[in-house]
């Protein structure tokens, strides 16, 4: 699925970074220079925010979308970012390059049609008690509504499991990329809530088969406005992503369909 000018779903591993929510220039600039800086191709900041509860910061709405173009312009850097009301769309689709559909709007029919219908891609998070079945069924009322390029985010479902924020269901993942020809991505930062625990389930999401990962990063996670125990400050995210690197490649090898040339030149001795 072309975005700017790269893919996703093909041979490259995409990572997605950014702050759970917009704040302000300073912070979305540090934060988009850093994370392009270390390799990753999209921007995804909250400029609407669907938040728990009504006394949480709800985003910074317009500014929130005018800072994050900014940033792709200075950048180069693709902007991906949620909408959460059916109004919003056209002009969420104005600003962003990828629109998001959150969790608890992941069967709000009437909105993934609207955002279906922006022709913009669509990144689609699996709601949080949504079996695969029904997760893949909100994906095809994007399908359905003219839109082919949806993809699959796997963020943690509830389960009877206190531990963590969410169970991350890499199994989910490995089925999806079986049964389904749409690109999937994992959100290591919301399955795990606890910032410890990102880096171990980014790299189970890379070897469950994932095409990506949007993790949220923070310059100062203690003070974010949303999700800041989730967040990865730029030394741990700079950790985790030189700690991946190994496993993307083993990854990208073994999606390669024809055999490397070292290894045919093996089978043509044998
Ligand atoms: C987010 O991406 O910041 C978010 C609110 O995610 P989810 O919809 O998965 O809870
Ligand atoms: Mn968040």
């Amino acid at each position: 699925m072309p975005v700017l000018d790269f893919e996703i779903g093909g041979d490259q591993f995409v990572t997605i970074a950014g702050p759970c929510s917009v704040e302000s220039e300073p912070q979305l600039m540090a934060i988009a220079h850093h994370v392009a800086s270390r390799g990753a191709r999209i921007l995804r900041g909250g400029a609407f925010k669907p938040r728990s509860s009504p006394y949480a910061f709800q985003g910074l709405g317009l500014e929130g979308l005018k800072l994050l173009a900014r940033a792709r312009q200075e950048c180069g850097l693709a902007v991906a970012t949620e909408v959460m009301a059916e109004g919003d769309v056209p002009l969420v689709a104005e600003y962003a390059d990828i629109l998001q559909i959150g969790s608890r709007s992941m069967e709000n029919y009437t909105l993934l049609e609207a955002a279906a219908r922006s022709g913009r891609p669509i990144l689609l998070k699996r709601g949080m008690v949504a079996t695969v079945l029904d997760f893949l069924r909100a994906a095809q009322f994007i399908l359905d509504n003219g839109n082919p390029n949806v993809i699959l985010c796997e963020r943690g479902i509830r389960t009877f499991e206190t531990a963590m924020r969410n169970t991350f269901d890499a199994a989910a993942i490995a089925l999806l990329k079986q049964i389904s020809h749409l690109p999937v991505i994992a959100d290591p930062s919301h399955a795990a809530g606890c910032r410890d625990l990102v880096p171990a389930l980014a790299r189970i999401g890379v070897a469950a088969g994932a095409d990506g990962m949007i993790v949220e990063v923070h310059p100062d996670p203690d003070r974010a406005w949303s999700d800041g125990e989730q967040s990865l400050d730029f030394a741990e995210f700079d950790g985790m992503m030189a700690e991946l690197k190994p496993w993307i490649a083993l990854r990208e090898h073994s999606l390669d369909r024809e055999l490397a040339p070292e290894i045919r030149a093996m089978e043509t001795v044998r």
